[in-house]
């Protein structure tokens, strides 16, 4: 059954769209710059054919979507998931964009993703399918044109694996044109943990802004993000009471011991059934009654079906688009303080930036300097954000918005490609 248009929950796509025409409107920006902002430069879409191990042949979908190159080369993740869209790496893309503006860095926006499940394929068949990823795309990226990293489902590993292939494919060692890679191959300190840490920077700027009774906290999502950030926090002595994976999840009260909990999962492959906790679903993780709740799994996980019972005082996003426009709104209606992904997960795509500058000067930091100029980048867009929300009163999420298109703008201005209100010709 086809349902109306407004019965249907939004695409990524038009979720996105929706929060950008917010803050559009409020800016007042002319038809011209709204067709320039929101239609992608380049969209690659390719056929990867990958030997499998038992010697059969199958052919795996890809994308590339580059935003906007107006502010530097782009830049942005690759994502590989079974469920992935085109309309999802669009979105996602045009995300970067203005997650890259607000983190203060030369880039544009991308990002990439092959529908794929890694459950499902053994180590070899991974790197061919990784290394025909790279084969399919390299004439569209490189330093100074579209620069990717890890994202959902993908790690270090297979970023080597696609440095080493394009380096192949060039005919020398490129360091920069990939970002996440292994320290011994030309990655960053503080890379693997750099969305976390980013994110814990906003939750402590955050926590100054809105002060809660209590600092009990729930995580969504155990992969690299959700379980670094698991990690720093417990070390920092908050109380992590419930965590979840896509298997299920966890449940304690008096809080979970993160560090056993890791060595867990790493034997275990999943979260559930680790000792003396109450097993959850991950829908009752998000309704769980908690001070800071943090989604860092996928997106469109906050809907206007469950916002409304959401009971914690803070929602930091480190997924990207956890919340649709709706629950956004239904959550700060609720006066709760929604951090928005643009900024709350910005610290990795800053760490990248790091490990791209330390590639293109061949001289590499140190941890401790790493972590000092990520927190001074973090705690500058949080106010960046918070003031600006202040100057327009409204709320993180449509704040963050009007910053970077205002930046955006005047970089266009800049190039001397438009002006808003003047024709040069
Ligand atoms: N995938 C991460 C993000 O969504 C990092 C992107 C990057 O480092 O380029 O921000």
């Amino acid at each position: 059954m086809i349902l109306p248009a407004h019965d249907m929950e939004p695409t990524s796509w038009e979720n996105a769209l929706r929060q950008f025409n917010e803050a559009a409107k409020i800016l007042g920006l002319d038809s011209n710059l709204l067709e320039i902002l929101t239609n992608p430069k380049l969209i690659i879409q390719v056929s990867i054919p990958v030997r499998m191990d038992d010697c059969s042949v199958k052919v795996f979908q890809g994308f590339r979507v580059q935003f906007n190159d107006f502010p530097g080369p782009t830049k942005g993740g690759i994502r590989f998931h079974p469920e992935v869209t085109l309309d999802e790496v669009k979105a996602l893309a045009f995300w970067m964009t203005w997650k890259n503006i607000i983190a203060d860095i030369p880039y544009g926006g991308a990002k990439g993703a092959v529908v794929c499940d890694t459950k499902t394929l053994s180590e070899t068949e991974l790197e061919r399918l990784s290394r025909g990823y790279v084969q399919a795309i390299r004439k569209f990226i490189g330093p100074r044109d579209d620069i990717p990293a890890p994202d959902v489902y993908t790690n270090e590993t297979i970023m080597a694996w696609m440095m080493d292939e394009y380096s192949k494919l060039v005919g020398h060692n490129v360091y920069g044109v990939f970002t996440g890679k292994p320290v011994e191959l030309g990655g960053s300190e503080g890379r693997i943990e750099a969305t976390a840490r980013g994110g814990f920077f906003v939750l402590r700027e955050a926590l100054k802004k809105k002060r809660l009774k209590g600092q009990r906290i729930a995580i969504q999502g155990f992969g690299n993000v959700g379980s670094e950030m698991a990690r720093i926090l417990f070390e920092n002595s908050f109380k992590v009471i419930a965590v979840s994976d896509s298997k299920g999840g966890i449940y304690k009260e008096d809080g979970i011991d993160i560090n056993n909990l890791l060595a867990f999962k790493k034997e275990t492959n999943s979260v559930t059934g680790f000792k003396r906790c109450k097993a959850i679903t991950n829908e009752e993780l998000l309704e769980i009654n908690c001070d800071i709740l943090i989604p860092a799994a996928l997106q469109n996980q906050i809907t206007d079906a469950n916002a409304k019972n959401i009971k914690a005082g803070i929602v930091l996003e480190l997924a990207n688009g956890p919340l649709t426009a709706e629950a956004r709104r239904i959550l700060y209606d609720k006066g709760i303080l929604v951090v928005p992904d643009m900024l709350a997960n910005s610290g990795g795509v800053t760490v990248s930036y790091f490990e791209w500058v330390q590639n293109n000067i061949g001289y590499f930091w140190d941890r401790a300097t790493v972590e000092t100029e990520l927190e001074k980048k973090m705690v500058k867009a949080f106010n960046n954000i918070y003031e600006t929300s202040k100057d327009f009163n409204v709320n993180l999420g449509t704040a963050a918005y009007i910053f970077a298109v205002q930046k955006m703008v005047r970089i266009i201005e800049l190039r001397g490609f438009y002006k808003h209100g003047v024709c040069k010709y």
